[in-house]
């Protein structure tokens, strides 16, 4: 399949990734964006440089766009709140990683409305607020600076309709499970699998496992 056989609904995303020149999707892509179109959770095996990065960027974006679309239909007015609420969460081990991502889903984002904030550890957090209050669709976040927006009031997980989770066994490695663990039950959503989630893994040992058994529901398994 190509990207446009992809069903992204709206024209702007499927444009940005022709600027981006990306002309066929990689193995992971053409397996994981049909799965998380559907609807459904996947836990897929990436390395890094398959692509993984915008095999739940695009999805993400495309379904943010649709929550957007269906509040401007009722007329719904986002109403000015010092606390933000993004609706899509994608969580990264490392600074590096997350500002990857935030270059990633930012680029493909462009002209649909979309607003991408990273926030990451080991840096003032002055700067992460600012750009916080300026609005947050798809949060990028490191789980120890995202633990810690959290517990000072900036940031509510309870919109979040969309998670990814990526290099998690780099997460575990580096001691985040806690942290992990505290950022998903602070998004239960009302109804069981109103979350869609996305964990994207280089090995799966039974840690990993086991976070996509507490985290996923009916998933599907991709290695590519
Ligand atoms: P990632 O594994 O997500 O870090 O991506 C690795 C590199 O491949 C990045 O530089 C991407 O810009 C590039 N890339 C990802 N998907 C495609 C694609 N479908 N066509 C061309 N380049 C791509």
């Amino acid at each position: 399949t190509s990207f446009e056989e992809m069903g992204f609904s709206t024209n702007a995303l499927t444009d940005n990734i022709r600027r981006c020149k990306y002309v066929k999707p990689t193995p992971i892509q053409s397996y994981a964006i049909p799965v998380a179109m559907a609807g459904r959770d996947l836990m897929a095996c990436a390395q890094t440089g398959s692509g993984k990065t915008a095999a739940f960027c695009f999805p993400i974006i495309n379904g943010v766009m649709g929550i957007q679309r269906r509040k401007r239909l009722v007329n719904h007015s986002a109403a000015a709140s010092s606390i933000a609420c993004p609706v899509a969460l994608i969580l990264a081990p490392t600074r590096e990683l997350s500002c990857q991502i935030h270059e990633v889903a930012k680029k493909f984002s462009y002209q649909t409305g979309v607003k991408v904030v990273v926030a990451y550890g080991g840096a003032s957090v002055v700067q992460q607020l600012r750009n916080l209050e300026k609005g947050v669709d798809i949060l990028v976040a490191t789980p120890g600076r995202l633990v810690d927006l959290i517990e000072r009031g900036k940031i509510s997980l309870r919109n979040v309709k969309y998670l990814a989770l990526d290099e998690a066994d780099r997460m575990l490695d580096m001691g985040f499970e806690r942290q992990v663990r505290r950022i998903v039950q602070q998004m239960e959503m009302p109804q069981p699998g109103a979350r869609q989630t996305m964990l994207f893994s280089a090995t799966f040992p039974v840690e990993i496992q086991r976070l996509a058994s507490d985290f996923l529901s009916n998933y599907i398994f991709l290695a590519a």
